[in-house]
């Protein structure tokens, strides 16, 4: 059977989707398989980034799936279009009528990933969602990775953990490498700086070590904050910080706190970082929430139903990383039952994980729960901005239980109800005080959804009886 080279593609991601599909991205039907020679299938990924990140983390599960596919001991090698000599015809189309046998043994050495810039294909400014929290920070980065040393200088990017800050750096870098190919661009942590200072101190080579990174157009250090009670490090810092500042190159930061709030950071370097523009991520409101989670979904092709994704971002306000955590779970709980995500298994994943658990009182998910399947809303639409007053009213009547039964502030009452601030909450609450009084039937329903929620177990045992 004379299999053609697109067939043969697909069989190899569709193995790869069910037998490894957290390594899945939706970019790689762009990858094109080139030939077979030496027991060696090559695959051309025209992205630096895209080929960086196949070769660190796909070599093994390409090549067990290239095995499984083919029936041969192939391995798999990505090449870039600098490796290709153009002398080979990608189209052939019997690929695999020309394997010649392998010889068992022989020793497989994958490319080495040269360099030690990784960057994630997933952390670009596309897969990247803007909400309230993140604009500014946002815009700025977008700014400065079209024009380097042109925008803001430096920019400093602050927020709590898993909220995204390298995630945009890393898209700094990778919109800039798009654009400016001639520009030398540097992303390393900050450990990795003190790393590199440390050897280059003790290896009598701070010359090249100055060269390293006093060249470069676009030096971007990630978790900075790390820098302190490093006083050597602070002080090679600072001289760096200013030799690539004065040439007029552009440098971007990222840190778990302003720069005035780092501790044990010298002044100067203070007010060097606060110089150009300093822009914080806040936490994501519940809308982000939930584009984030199908952005989430989108790039790992995971097929998510909208309920489950709005039942993910009601369950996950800690931060971004938790989310994808979430979803991941999920995501594996369908994979090891065979059975595509619904509403219900979201639930058998992640539902024991309460939002902060606080004992004897009802959940804010329990409240949530009561009043949509009381109500017949929908949860998006309970979360959402609508105010139609049959949504309306049932999520005042939300934030109304909330406060009466459970102990959050009326900021984090408006966090779980859609990110609403908490004049809206004391709003909702006079309003529901008030109506009970002239309104008997709503005043019946209030009582109704109390005896509901005191019949259900509270958070401690909820969680307890699920495990
Ligand atoms: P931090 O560096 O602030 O700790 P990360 O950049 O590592 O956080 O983000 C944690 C995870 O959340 C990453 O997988 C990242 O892609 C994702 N993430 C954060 N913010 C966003 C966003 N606005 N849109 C899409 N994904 C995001
Ligand atoms: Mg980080």
């Amino acid at each position: 059977m004379v299999r053609h080279n697109s067939q043969m593609k697909e069989e190899l991601l569709a193995f790869l989707r069910t037998q490894h599909p957290s390594v899945c991205r939706h970019w790689f039907d762009e990858i094109e398989p080139l030939e077979v020679s030496n027991g060696t299938l090559k695959l051309l990924v025209r992205e630096t980034v895209q080929l960086k990140y196949l070769r660190r983390c796909c070599i093994d599960q390409f090549t067990e799936a290239a095995q499984s596919v083919s029936g041969r001991l192939l391995v798999v090698s990505f090449v870039g279009e600098d490796d290709v000599d153009g002398s080979h015809s990608p189209s052939f189309d019997n690929l695999f009528e020309q394997i010649p046998p392998v010889v068992p043994n022989e020793p497989f050495s994958p490319l080495a990933v040269d360099d030690e810039m990784l960057i994630s294909p997933d952390y670009s400014f596309d897969n990247f969602v803007i909400g309230p929290g993140n604009r500014l920070a946002h815009a700025a980065a977008y700014a400065v990775a079209q024009k380097p040393g042109k925008a803001y200088n430096p920019l400093f990017v602050h927020g709590g953990v898993g909220l995204g800050k390298t995630h945009l750096l890393q898209a700094i870098c990778q919109l800039a490498m798009t654009h400016r190919p001639d520009l030398q661009i540097y992303y390393i942590s900050c450990d990795g700086f003190m790393t590199h200072f440390l050897e280059a101190v003790q290896a009598g080579q701070m010359m090249d070590f100055r060269h390293r990174f006093r060249n470069v157009d676009l030096l971007v250090i990630d978790d900075i904050h790390d820098l302190s009670k490093r006083n050597r490090t602070q002080e090679e810092f600072f001289h760096t910080f200013n030799s690539l500042y004065q040439s007029g190159r552009q440098i971007v930061l990222s840190s778990d706190a302003a720069p005035d709030e780092i501790p044990d950071l010298e002044e100067r370097l203070i007010s060097r970082f606060s110089c150009g523009l300093v822009a914080q991520i806040e936490r994501p409101c519940y809308e982000t929430r939930v584009a984030i989670v199908k952005q989430k979904a989108f790039v790992q092709q995971i097929d998510l139903p909208d309920d489950v994704s709005s039942y993910i971002a009601a369950k996950i306000d800690t931060n971004i990383r938790e989310l994808e955590g979430a979803l991941t779970k999920v995501h594996s709980l369908a994979h090891v039952n065979g059975v595509p995500i619904s509403l219900a298994l979201a639930k058998e994943a992640i539902g024991d994980r309460s939002n902060r658990s606080r004992s004897q009182h009802p959940s804010i998910q329990s409240i949530i729960d009561t009043i949509t399947s009381y109500y017949d809303v929908k949860l998006t639409d309970l979360l959402s901005k609508r105010r139609q007053k049959s949504i309306a009213l049932p999520r005042q009547i939300g934030m109304w239980l909330a406060r009466k039964h459970t102990r959050y502030s009326l900021e984090e009452i408006g966090g779980y109800f859609g990110g609403r601030d908490h004049t809206t909450v004391m709003h909702a609450i006079r309003a529901i005080n008030t109506k009970r009084k002239g309104d008997s039937s709503l005043d019946q329903d209030l009582s109704h959804l109390e005896e509901q929620l005191s019949a259900q177990p509270p958070v401690d045992a909820t969680d307890s009886s699920k495990h």
